[in-house]
């Protein structure tokens, strides 16, 4: 009966591929199968010297780094990123950190000296205009998969170096590793692990790191969802 349900549902409301843009049927969530078996899995087993690891050799201390897709803004699995940063995409972010924790677990290159995953934090103003911050959403789905608690609490935005840097738009690009600060780190951590949507530059990560390294010694690893090569 629920099939019989299920295939109503499909023929009043189609779903269509993210990807591809062709309808996609009751068992398949987002992506059509062909694109689903498409996907430009990053993988990057953490602890190798990856492209990921060697992107913060020389900026900041990274343990191990990882990222679940190689990501490119004219790639059509670019929709992928989108989605989840634009058009509300909470489920979809949960599902892809959960389907990359699974592959970590199932891989056996998970470390489990791992305390934490610590999302990026977004601008509070950004926050309250999308309603969810996408790498609180793909952390979300990686502790269900991995069974490592997530703490929002380690890092914050800092807003004070943020209104600086706008008011000097000569140095903006050089303050962008101060837009990040520690707030709050629990004293048993000695391995914590960031959650990131996309590291393109590695900006983001790397202001993150200094402002955790500049008051503690503590492990940081990260985890994202795209990285672009
Ligand atoms: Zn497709």
């Amino acid at each position: 009966m629920k099939e019989i349900y299920n295939s109503f549902i499909d023929v009043i409301f189609p779903k269509y591929c993210l990807v591809c843009d062709n309808i996609i049927y009751g068992h398949e969530q987002y992506l059509c199968l062909k694109c689903e078996g498409g996907i430009p899995y990053g993988y990057y087993n953490l602890g190798t010297e990856n492209p990921v690891e060697k992107t913060f050799w020389g900026r900041c201390k990274i343990d191990v780094a990882g990222a679940y897709m190689k990501y490119r803004s004219d790639s059509k699995y670019a929709s992928l990123i989108k989605n989840i940063k634009y058009d509300g995409g909470v489920i979809l972010a949960n599902d892809l950190g959960n389907k990359y924790g699974k592959w970590l677990k199932s891989n056996h290159v998970i470390d489990d000296s791992f305390d934490c995953l610590v999302p990026i934090p977004m601008h509070p103003k950004k926050l309250k205009k999308r309603g969810y911050n996408q790498s609180e959403e793909i952390a979300k789905g990686l502790s269900y998969s991995l069974g490592i608690p997530i703490d929002i609490n380690v890092l914050k935005r800092d807003i004070y170096a943020e209104s600086q840097t706008k008011k000097n738009r000569f140095s903006r690009w050089e303050n962008t590793r101060d837009l990040y600060a520690l707030n709050e780190l629990n004293h048993n951590y000695s391995h914590i692990v960031l959650v990131d949507d996309v590291i393109t530059t590695g900006s983001t990560i790397e202001s993150c790191v200094r402002a955790v390294h500049q008051f503690t010694d503590v492990k940081v690893s990260v985890l994202a969802l795209g990285f672009t090569l």
